[in-house]
């Protein structure tokens, strides 16, 4: 017995010695190709493991995002409550905004809305603009009178109606708040009732009419 094995031993023995190298690189090229084909297996799996995460994630997402990016649209009335505008002259408030309630015009004869602030004053008062911007128009109509558009940064409008035509400003031209813009007239036919006085209105920068007294520190002057 132990006469055959020790051969068989030794063949062994020198058969590994001989191709050690050949056996290490069999053993080499099996241990890679096992890590290969694991990592692809892997990488299969969990490829497919992800694209159902993400599928799964976006839907719930997407809804919590929206309302943060429809945020901005109330930035205005933020950014509006930091406008603090000068009075545009002395005088009685003949007229406030009233968007909601129907106010007699007795010069039309009709019940209508009036989105302005109306302050009286004698022909040939200075008006004043109220708030540092550009002028955007100036025009002329028989019901408005001379009107002057200022635009303001964030695109918020200040209109000066019942003007008279010998305006101070030209369109272009920067102003600032304090600034004489024109002088009060009797122009102007749309609310002939109340006197001369400026009707004075505010536009948002969609255009619509808001209420000036918002920016004004006193109402009371
Ligand atoms: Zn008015």
């Amino acid at each position: 017995m132990e006469k055959t094995n020790k051969p068989r031993n030794q063949k062994f023995a020198s058969f590994i010695r001989k191709n050690l190298y050949l056996i290490l690189m069999i053993v080499c090229v099996i241990a890679i190709a096992t890590m290969v084909a694991v990592t692809y297996a892997v990488k299969q799996k969990s490829g497919g493991e992800v694209v159902d995460v993400v599928l799964q994630d976006k839907p719930e997402d997407k809804p919590a995002e929206k309302p943060a990016e429809e945020k901005p649209s109330t930035n205005p009335v933020a950014a509006a409550e930091e406008v603090l505008f000068a009075l545009p002259l002395e005088g009685e408030v003949v007229g406030v905004f009233a968007n909601d309630t129907l106010v007699y015009n007795a010069t039309l004869n009709q019940w209508a809305t009036h989105e302005a602030y109306d302050v009286a004053a004698e022909a040939g008062t200075e008006v004043k603009c109220v708030y540092g911007g550009k002028v955007e128009s100036i025009t002329t109509s028989v019901l408005r009178g001379t009107e002057v558009v200022v635009l303001h940064e964030g695109g918020m409008k200040t209109v000066y109606s019942l003007l008279g035509s010998d305006v101070n400003v030209t369109i272009g031209q920067s102003v600032k708040k304090g600034d004489v813009i024109g002088k009060i007239a009797e122009t102007g036919t749309f609310e002939k009732h109340k006197g001369p006085h400026l009707h004075l209105e505010v536009w948002n920068k969609d255009g619509d009419r808001i209420d000036p007294a918002q920016f004004f520190e006193s109402t009371d002057k």
